[in-house]
C-alpha cells in the first residue's frame, strides 16, 4: 500500500482496544502472568511480548511498528528523546578502541555526546566534511565500526550523498546510521538507500505539535538486537501518553508534511529576492548545491532551513528584528505547526570544513499559517533590522 494508507492504518488493531480506531495510552508497569509457564515463555520473548513496561507496552509496539513501516525499515524502537536514540544507537554498535566517522554539520548535541561521552569510553571520532560522498572510503580504518549521517546537516544543511557513504561503510563492515529528523519517515526511505539503523527526534515532525520529547530509532533486522539489547541495559524507555501522541501526530504526517514544504518554498523563494539575504538554504530550491542529490533520493522537503544574511548585521540590529517577531517565536526545536525563527550560532560546531558567509545565519521553521501572514512579518522584521543596522 502507498504511505498516505500506512500513515491512516499502520499501529492499528481495534479488536484489540476495545473498538478503539487508535490504540489506547496504556499506563502500566507490571505484567501479571496467569502461570509459570506463561512467565517463562514472555521472558524468553521478551523484547517481542508484552513481557515488562520498560521493554514496551501495547502503545509502544504499536508506533514502533508503524513507524518502521513506513520508513521501510524492519524493526522499531522508541526512546525518551532524539538525543536519546542517537546515543543509544551510536553506544550499540561501538565499542572502546574503535572509531566513528561523524559528519562536521551533525546535530551540536550528537556532536557533544561523541565528543564527551564516547570519547571516554576510548572511541575516536573523525569529523568528516558532509559532502565527502564516495571519497569517504578513505577516511575508513581497519577498527571503523560505525559511519553516522545527518541529511541535510543541522545548521547549514547540505546533502549527503547516502548510498554512496553506505557503500563505503558495508565494504569495510561498518554500520550506518542516519539522523533523519528533518526528513521524517516520510519524505526519506533510508532503507532503500543502505542505511542499518535510521534515528529521528519523533519531537519534530512525527509529534508535530511541539507538545512532547520523543526518540524512535528504526533498523534493519539485523541491527535489531544489539539496539534493542543496548537500549534496554541503559533501561530506557517512553512515557505512554508521549507515545500515544506520537502516534496520533503520525495520522497526519503526509498532509502537514505537504503544507509545510508548499509554505516554505513560497517563503524561501520571496526570502531569495530580498537585498538583505546572501542566499536561502533549502534543498527543495532548484539552485541550491544539494538540488541534485535532494531530488534523487527524497519524496519531499519538510518546513526547515537556512538564511544567510547579506551582511554582517551587529546583535542589536538582529535583536530589533527577532524580539519583536509576531508569528515567528524565536525558541529551540521545530517540526510543530507553528512557525520559529532562531539566529544560528557556527562558531564551535566545526573542525573540518570551513563555512564562508557574508552575514549572520538565521533557521526558518515555516508552520501552517498563511504565508502571506508569514511574509508580513519578515518584512516588517527586515525592515527594523536594516533600521538598527
Ligand atoms: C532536535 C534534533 C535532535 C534531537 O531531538 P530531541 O528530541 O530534541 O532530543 C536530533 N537530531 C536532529 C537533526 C534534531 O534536529
Amino acid at each position: 500500500m502507498k504511505d498516505d494508507t500506512l500513515l491512516v492504518t499502520e499501529g492499528r488493531d481495534p479488536e484489540s482496544h476495545s473498538g478503539s480506531v487508535n490504540p489506547p495510552v496504556y499506563h502500566a508497569s507490571t505484567i501479571l502472568f496467569p502461570s509459570l509457564a506463561a512467565q517463562d515463555a514472555a521472558e524468553k520473548n521478551r523484547y517481542e511480548t508484552i513481557y515488562y513496561s520498560r521493554h514496551g507496552t501495547p502503545t509502544t509496539f504499536a508506533l514502533q511498528d508503524a513507524v518502521a513501516k513506513i520508513e521501510g525499515g524492519a524493526k522499531g524502537q522508541v526512546a525518551p528523546s532524539g538525543v536519546a536514540a542517537i546515543a543509544t544507537a551510536l553506544t550499540a554498535f561501538l565499542q572502546q578502541g574503535e572509531h566513528v566517522l561523524v559528519p562536521d554539520n551533525a546535530y551540536g548535541p550528537t556532536r557533544a555526546f561523541c565528543d564527551k561521552s564516547l570519547s571516554r569510553m576510548g572511541v575516536e571520532v573523525t569529523y568528516y566534511d558532509p559532502l565527502v560522498g564516495a571519497d569517504i572510503a578513505g577516511l575508513i580504518r581497519d577498527n571503523t565500526k560505525v559511519v553516522f549521517t545527518e541529511s541535510p546537516g543541522s545548521l547549514t544543511f547540505e546533502v549527503q550523498d547516502i548510498p554512496a557513504i553506505a557503500e563505503a561503510a558495508h565494504a569495510h563492515g561498518a554500520v550506518l546510521i542516519h539522523d533523519n529528523t528533518w526528513a521524517s519517515p516520510l519524505l526519506f526511505k533510508s532503507f532503500e538507500h543502505g542505511v542499518d539503523v535510521s534515528v529521528h527526534s519523533a519531537t519534530k515532525y512525527i509529534l508535530g505539535h511541539s507538545d512532547a520529547m520523543l526518540g524512535v530509532t528504526v533498523t534493519t533486522a539485523d541491527a535489531y538486537l544489539p539496539l534493542k539489547r543496548n537500549t534496554a541495559l541503559f533501561g530506557q524507555c517512553a512515557g505512554p501518553d508521549d507515545v500515544f501522541l506520537a502516534l496520533r501526530g503520525l495520522r497526519t504526517l503526509s498532509v502537514r508534511m505537504a503544507r509545510h514544504q508548499e509554505n516554505a518554498t513560497v517563503v524561501a523563494r520571496w526570502l531569495q529576492s530580498r537585498p538583505e539575504v546572501d542566499r536561502v538554504l533549502y534543498p527543495a530550491l532548484e539552485d541550491d548545491p544539494g538540488h541534485t542529490l535532494w531530488k534523487r533520493d527524497f519524496r519531499g522537503a519538510s518546513g526547515l532551513f537556512g538564511v544567510v544574511l547579506a551582511r554582517p548585521f551587529e546583535r542589536p540590529a538582529l535583536a530589533a528584528m527577532l524580539d519583536n517577531m509576531t508569528l515567528f517565536g524565536m525558541g529551540f526545536s521545530w517540526g510543530g505547526f507553528e512557525s520559529l525563527m532562531t539566529l544560528s550560532d557556527l562558531s564551535h560546531e566545526r573542525t573540518t570544513t570551513r563555512w564562508d558567509a557574508p552575514g549572520p545565519l538565521l533557521r526558518l521553521h515555516i508552520g501552517l499559517e498563511d504565508t502571506d501572514d508569514l511574509i508580513a512579518d519578515l518584512e516588517a522584521g527586515f525592515a527594523r533590522l536594516t533600521a538598527a543596522g
